[in-house]
């Protein structure tokens, strides 16, 4: 009998997963186990083009079923894994059916966090992470006039920037003093909070939501300073947490599954991608979880090798990019705290890049509207290089004389 490898989720991570297990040799029966309806696909352009009409949802799907059949892989859509059994090595999904494996991957991403607070189970209270919630809030974004974000992170950032593209009044309320300040820090951060009020998108930021109040739907939010803001559409964007089902047995859990560095968790035979691993960085000797495309995308080919029995340790210098207005924000780097950042170029064009380093290195840098120094910012950051703080500062040094 093959062995069998079951994948549970089937998003970014697990097309990655999906479109290199074959060509890494592994002959095994492989079933896909999805909760959502769609075949696997692009969750970025959600937030974006999606919601601004310029992309469908069949644009998004990564390859047609076909695809999935031509590699002899099982597909099952619309199936939510309730529980597993790593003893019996089995997956129980909520419609009772059993799916049992050798090898299991777990690719469930992760969930947006629920606000806790009165109101927020309101109709016209959005979150926005599967197709469905996308399609949710575009039909009622052409419905509405005002609109209110909140959380300041990449998705109430591009969420909010989407909004006012398509004509809306958009208020965004953020505990931080500035946008993106987790990822990006204060100065960055309130560069991109200026981008957005020049778009006249209203921010409050400092503030809390209280409350969501309103009768048949929500119609107002309230802030801890007691200011009472009319809304007719609420979209909820302050995190997500690792989506795992219960589990019977020993795997280590600690923020998302972890793994080491080849991508297996502690338990024989199991390995974690995307979302919702928290793997063993070699290069920075630590254990960091990201939240971004490209890992998810790398990180399932990563783990289809090891699958295939070539595990090789999994070191990428992680990335992600952030679309708001006309501007790309592109950022390569660890998430590690770095204690000074150095800027070249405008913070208020904006057209800079900004460096982020620790201990004289660099770990991080974000090009916002200069995108030549994307290629040498990125190599600069593989190498943890140590630069003239002088000479990285002059936006008219090329930064390719840099690597040399
Ligand atoms: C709106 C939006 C915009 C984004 N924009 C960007 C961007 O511009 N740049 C960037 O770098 N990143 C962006 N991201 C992040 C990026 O899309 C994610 O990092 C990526 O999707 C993670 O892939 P994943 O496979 O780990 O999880 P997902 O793509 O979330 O896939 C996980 C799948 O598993 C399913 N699942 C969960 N639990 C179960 C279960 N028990 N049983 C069965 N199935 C289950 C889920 O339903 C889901 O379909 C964005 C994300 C969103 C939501």
């Amino acid at each position: 009998m093959p062995e069998t490898c079951l994948v549970i989720g089937a998003g970014v991570a697990a097309f990655g997963f999906a479109n290199a297990i074959r060509d890494a040799g592994y002959q095994g029966r492989l079933i896909i186990v999805g909760a959502e309806e769609s075949p696997p696909y692009e969750r970025p352009p959600l937030s974006k083009a999606y919601l601004l009409g310029k992309k469908h949802e069949d644009d998004l799907i990564y390859r047609p079923l076909s695809f999935y059949e031509e590699r002899g892989i099982t597909l099952v859509l619309g199936e939510r894994i309730a529980s597993l059994d790593l003893q019996a090595r089995s997956a129980q999904a909520e419609s009772g059916k059993t799916y049992h494996f050798d090898q299991l991957v777990l690719a469930t991403g992760a969930n947006p966090i629920r606000l806790p607070i009165p109101g927020a189970e309101l109709p016209g209270v959005r979150v926005l992470r599967s197709m469905a919630d996308a399609r949710a809030l575009r039909d009622d974004l052409h419905r509405v006039e005002r609109v209110f974000v909140i959380g300041g992170g990449f998705i109430g950032c591009e969420v909010a920037a989407s909004a006012r593209t398509l004509g809306k009044q958009v208020t965004l309320v953020e505990t931080m003093p500035v946008l993106l300040g987790r990822a990006l820090g204060e100065q960055i951060g309130s560069a991109i909070a200026r981008v957005h009020e020049r778009r006249s998108v209203v921010l409050r930021l400092g503030r809390r939501v209280e409350a969501l109040e309103g009768r048949a739907r929500v119609e107002r939010a309230i802030l801890d300073d007691g200011t009472v803001l009319p809304c007719d559409l609420v979209v909820v964007g302050i995190g997500v947490r690792p989506a795992l089902p219960a589990i019977d047995g020993d795997l280590e859990i600690d923020n998302g599954v972890v793994v080491d560095a080849t991508c297996a968790a502690s338990a024989p035979g199991v390995w974690a991608a995307g979302d919702v691993a928290r793997w063993w960085h070699p290069t920075i000797q630590r254990a960091i979880r990201v939240e971004h495309y490209d890992n998810a995308l790398a990180m399932g080919a990563a783990v289809a090798k090891a699958v295939a029995g070539q595990p090789e340790p999994y070191a990428p210098v992680p990335s992600f990019w952030s679309d708001q207005y006309d501007l790309t924000i592109q950022y390569y780097g660890y998430p590690v705290e770095w204690d000074e950042i150095i800027v070249r170029g405008d913070l208020d064009e904006p057209a800079f890049t900004a460096f982020y380093l620790a201990s004289g290195r660099i770990f991080g840098a974000v090009i916002v509207g200069r995108p030549k120094d994307m290629r040498p910012a990125r190599r600069l950051v593989e190498r943890l290089a140590q630069v003239d703080r002088a000479v990285l500062s002059d936006p008219e040094v090329d930064l390719r004389t840099l690597l040399s």
